[in-house]
């Protein structure tokens, strides 16, 4: 097996996810079975307990894990599926180990972090990796060296490398800021390399975030000063898009600069990215479509929605402009056409809690009596069932357990979640059947009676209320048993919702059949 490690310098946020999913793409265009493992350095067990304000979307992968948001990154560019294994946090280790402490394992030892702690975390990769059946293993390191939380981690995979020298690869991620005179300034760089050194890992390759090219002058002094040679300077100048990302980097000749590394050769070459990226820069037609959230401040807490509207967008030919509209700001306002009306769609997605819940109400009452074509995700998938309780139905203050005590409670808790104590990893969580009714709209995305989506909810649709929900004209055209997995309107242009989602599964070759079916009605001319 052989390893990329790709570490973080200078600050957070330097885009180290996409550079190792790029990177996970182009040596699976040289025919590479690759896998990538994510190490967050937080205490969490997992991601599921963490608001996304603080770290964007909890993604949620195939096999329930609910992980950090660049698994997502990897999923999408190396078009594969992940286990939640491949998601190694700190929390996880130090509960792996004490609980083989408490099973007397290490019987006589004093318990510590160097050789334990650093043995699980070895353990853990090598056993992820080989269980993947790939290759090649990338291994991004999240954090910025020098934290604290990540130091074990970064002692493990050193000793990886004094271990087997000739597999491992260390790459490092940095920023070259330019300053006011348009000089592009290596310093941070050079000092998150000796950061680095000071840990013992000597990295073979940089990674430099730039807004422009790198110039012959900052190059040669980052390949001096880091220690690497010129070719292992890589210029990853701000791309417009993520998923030019990939095509950046082999420009750079990172591809072939790794396989030399690694001795290995390759006679593929997939050039099957490079057609989808050349034909999303083409796109010129537009749309707009409204997204009413409530962490709509920062756009990564609904990134893989934004990503399936992106893929979708490419299926239909129209680049798709997001209008994020906070929910709970459309509670005070009377008029709802200065919101949405330049929008072609409206999607509301998944959330919890009552905040925002009655302005995400408002929303869909508008795309219902609009016509405006609307998807609902999840939470929205719930309120839109809601909504049409109360303004069809005439079910007054009807709505879902979970936001208020009501006489019609149309959601309700899932049965088996009523004596759920512990938060972390108990919801509905990853991937089910859903049997589409034929002769629906679902039907007709999906084209067959049997998919799997990705799941993670604790509430449901209140099975009491589906008859008199059916007889008024929203229908359930997907279902688990009898629990209601899409809902549609058929007298309206395009009404759906779903109670899982389709976001997790979409890629930029192949979206979310819901979301290109979405973004086809906000287009029109279908
Ligand atoms: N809060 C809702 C539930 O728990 C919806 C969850 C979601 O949107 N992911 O069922």
């Amino acid at each position: 097996m052989k390893y990329i490690i790709v570490t973080g310098g200078v600050m957070s946020g330097l885009g180290k996810g996409i550079t190792a999913a790029s990177i996970g793409r182009l040596l699976k265009n040289k025919g590479f079975r690759v896998t990538a493992i994510k190490i967050d350095p937080y205490l969490n067990c997992d991601a599921g307990t963490m608001n996304p304000f603080q770290h964007g979307e909890v993604y949620i992968l195939k096999d329930g894990g609910e992980v950090d948001l660049d698994l997502g990154h990897y999923e999408r560019f190396m078009n594969v599926e992940f286990e939640k294994d491949h998601n190694i946090t700190t929390g996880k280790i130090y509960r792996a180990v004490i609980e083989k402490e408490r099973r007397g394992e290490y019987l006589g030892s004093t318990v510590q972090i160097i050789p334990h702690i650093t043995n699980e975390i070895k353990d853990t990769i090598r056993k992820v990796a080989e269980k993947s059946g790939a290759e090649i293993c990338i291994v991004e390191v999240g954090g910025t060296v020098g934290d604290i939380e990540s130091m074990p981690f970064l002692e493990a995979v050193r000793q990886m490398h004094r271990e087997n020298p000739d597999d491992c690869i260390f790459i490092h991620v940095t920023l070259v800021p330019t300053d006011s005179m348009g000089d592009q300034k290596t310093k941070p760089s050079q000092h998150s390399v000796k950061e680095l050194r000071e840990v013992g890992i000597h990295p073979d390759i940089i990674v430099v975030r730039s807004k422009d090219r790198l110039n012959p002058s900052a190059r040669d002094k980052l390949a001096l000063f880091c220690d690497v040679p010129l070719a292992a300077v890589i210029s990853a100048y701000d791309a417009k898009e993520i998923y030019e990302v990939p095509l950046i980097l082999e420009e750079e000749g990172i591809s072939d600069y790794l396989l030399d590394r690694f001795k290995l050769t390759s006679e593929v070459d997939d050039t099957r990215w490079n057609d989808m990226v050349a034909k999303m820069r083409s796109l010129d037609k537009r749309v707009r479509i409204a997204v009413v959230g409530k962490y709509t401040e920062i756009e990564d807490a609904y990134l893989s929605i934004k990503e399936a509207l992106k893929h979708a967008g490419v299926d239909a030919g129209c680049l798709v402009d997001i209008n994020w509209v906070e929910a709970e700001e459309l509670e005070t306002m009377d008029d709802l056409d200065e919101v949405f009306g330049d929008v072609g769609g409206i999607l509301v997605p998944g959330g919890f809690g009552i905040r925002g819940s009655e302005g995400k109400i408002k929303a869909i009452e508008y795309a219902r009596e609009n016509r405006i074509p609307f998807l609902g995700l999840c939470f929205g998938f719930q309120l839109a069932v809601v909504e049409f309780a109360r303004n069809v139905l005439g079910l007054e203050g009807a709505s879902s357990a979970e936001i208020t005590d009501t006489p019609f409670p149309v959601i309700e808790i899932l049965p088996e979640q009523r004596d759920i104590e512990n938060m972390g990893g108990t919801m509905r969580l990853g991937n089910s059947e859903i049997t589409v009714l034929k002769g629906t709209r679902a039907y007709e995305i999906y084209g067959e009676e049997q998919i799997v989506e990705r799941h993670r909810h604790r509430y449901e649709v209140n099975p009491a209320y589906i008859t008199a929900i059916e007889d008024k004209g929203m229908i359930f055209s997907g279902k688990n048993g009898n629990r209601m997995e899409i809902v549609e309107i058929p007298s309206h242009p395009f009404f759906i919702g779903t109670q899982f989602h389709p976001e997790f599964k979409s890629k930029p070759d192949n979206p979310a059949p819901v979301f290109r079916a979405f973004v086809r009605a906000v287009r029109g001319d279908d």
